[in-house]
């Protein structure tokens, strides 16, 4: 018989209770689907406060002064089913890492390292069958943990590090020498190098942090544990990205219908100010962040009426970079808008009334954009990096192409695919045929959690031998 496994899943973030970026999706996303593959997932996660459970017990963890006391409330959660939550001093606060002007919580890797203790107590009070941590929040956990359970640690964006300095190799636990960092203190090295696996969210990704231009200082130890790296893609919520039922889209569509997709279209024609003609509409939904490349299509903006293309944006972030869209908007009304802010239904309404999705970025772990584009029938054009290769094999190179790669992120690469992709998308069969094969393609989380199974299988069969 079968014997459900036991894993304790560890994050900064979960959707929808407390999302910021990628991580709260993929971890509710990987979290729900193991659990309907029988896999038994304690969801754990900071308690920020403002946290409602039914059914709730506490227990208090054992965990040195200096991370104390730290609590566990654990319950059931409207919307993520069985949850638990870690109470310590400082994790409650507004926002997950930031203060109301947008810069960093001061404390913040105090903060976190007292959630790596409290984690390491819980699994050592638990003993659950695998550990699974997720990002920098998450790694000082393997610096307390003693004789626990094999563990997996994925990267979701070896960008963020949460590098402290020196004095918490003091505190952190008995393996903290793994975390020491040119003089500081970085959770994410020593996790990675004391982890069992290691999983990047895209197979390309897992293969660009061992390069010097991927790994943000942290490729020669990830190129010493090549042999426990692997990437394993993401998925997407494909119940909430669902353009059949979307209670956003002004028109819902199947990949039969796909055709009704127009009305959508003159819906977002008419939001963003532009002209109800065939000109082709792109979109953008995005952070303003460096990653995202959005500064890469700043100079193709004044262009875009010779390609001829319109392009909406939506996005928030970067302060400057806000302002300079906002001033080409108002000089290019006729091909150029911009919204700023984080406005979730009419994201929806971008992938589902757009015919092409921009995603110029210099990096991409895994992205969940273009997945959801795909789904709503919107064609991407993406640059070749991370789990966009993995995600859009490019209609001129392949037979089952799924949109267009610049091959280098640069202003002249980009133009160079959004000329392809104007050309093929405007002939409305091409168009079609393109539209469909993405649209029947599997995005979901079920493939990717079965091979997250089968990783903590293979651990346990190994932690057995
Ligand atoms: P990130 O690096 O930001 O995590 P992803 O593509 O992995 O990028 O995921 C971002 C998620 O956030 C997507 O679901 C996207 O639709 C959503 N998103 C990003 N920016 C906005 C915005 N300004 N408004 C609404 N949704 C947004």
């Amino acid at each position: 018989m079968l014997v459900s496994m036991r894993v304790l899943f560890a994050t900064a973030e979960l959707s929808p209770i407390a999302a910021v970026g990628g991580l709260a999706a993929a971890a509710a996303g990987l979290g729900i689907e193991l659990r309907r593959a029988g896999v038994d997932v304690d969801l754990v996660m900071p308690d920020y406060g403002g946290i409602s459970l039914v059914d709730e017990v506490s227990i208090e963890l054992d965990v040195p002064d200096w991370a104390g006391p730290a609590v566990v409330r654990r319950g059931h959660h409207v919307d993520v089913g069985a949850l638990t939550l870690i109470s310590a001093p400082g994790l409650a606060r507004s926002h997950p890492y930031l203060q109301p002007d947008g810069s960093g919580w001061d404390d913040n890797s105090e903060r976190f390292f007292r959630f790596g203790r409290a984690i390491a107590a819980l699994a050592e009070l638990e003993r659950p069958d695998v550990l699974h941590l997720n990002d920098w929040h998450t790694g000082s956990a393997l610096a307390a943990l003693v004789d626990g359970p094999p563990t997996v640690v994925s990267i979701h964006n070896l960008a963020y590090q949460g590098i402290a300095d020196g004095s918490w190799l003091d505190l952190i636990g008995p393996h903290a020498d793994h975390f020491e960092w040119w003089g500081g203190t970085n959770p994410l090295s020593g996790a990675l190098a004391l982890a069992d696996r290691i999983v990047a969210v895209s197979p390309r990704y897992a293969s660009e942090i061992r390069t010097p231009q991927g790994g943000f200082g942290l490729d020669g130890p990830l190129s010493e544990r090549a042999d426990a790296l692997l990437g394993i893609l993401n998925g997407i919520d494909t119940d909430v990205w669902n353009p059949a039922t979307d209670a956003h889209l002004p028109a819902n569509f199947r990949p039969a219908s796909v055709a009704a997709k127009a009305t959508n279209r003159l819906a977002l024609l008419e939001r963003f100010g532009f002209d109800d003609d065939p000109t082709l509409l792109a979109t953008v939904v995005t952070r303003l962040t460096e990653q995202k490349g959005i500064d890469l299509l700043v100079p193709l903006i004044p262009l875009l009426e010779q390609i001829p293309l319109r392009l909406g944006l939506l996005g928030s972030g970067d302060a400057v970079l806000a302002a300079q869209l906002r001033r080409l908007a108002d000089q290019y009304p006729h091909h150029f808008a911009f919204v700023e802010g984080y406005d979730e239904s009419l994201s929806h309404q971008m992938f589902g009334g757009a015919d092409m999705f921009l995603m110029p970025s210099r990096f991409e772990p895994c992205g969940l954009t273009q997945m959801q584009a795909m789904r709503y029938g919107t064609v991407p054009v993406v640059t070749a990096v991370g789990g966009l290769v993995d995600t859009v094999p490019d209609a001129d190179e392949h037979d089952d192409g799924l949109g267009f790669v610049a091959k280098e992120a640069t202003p002249e690469h980009l133009l160079a695919a959004l000329f392809r992709a104007t050309r093929r998308l405007s002939t409305k069969t091409r168009r079609t045929e393109i539209q469909k094969r993405m649209m029947n393609v599997d995005w979901s989380w079920v493939r990717p959690a079965q091979r997250y199974a089968e990783l903590y299988r293979e651990l346990l069969d190994g932690a057995k031998a």
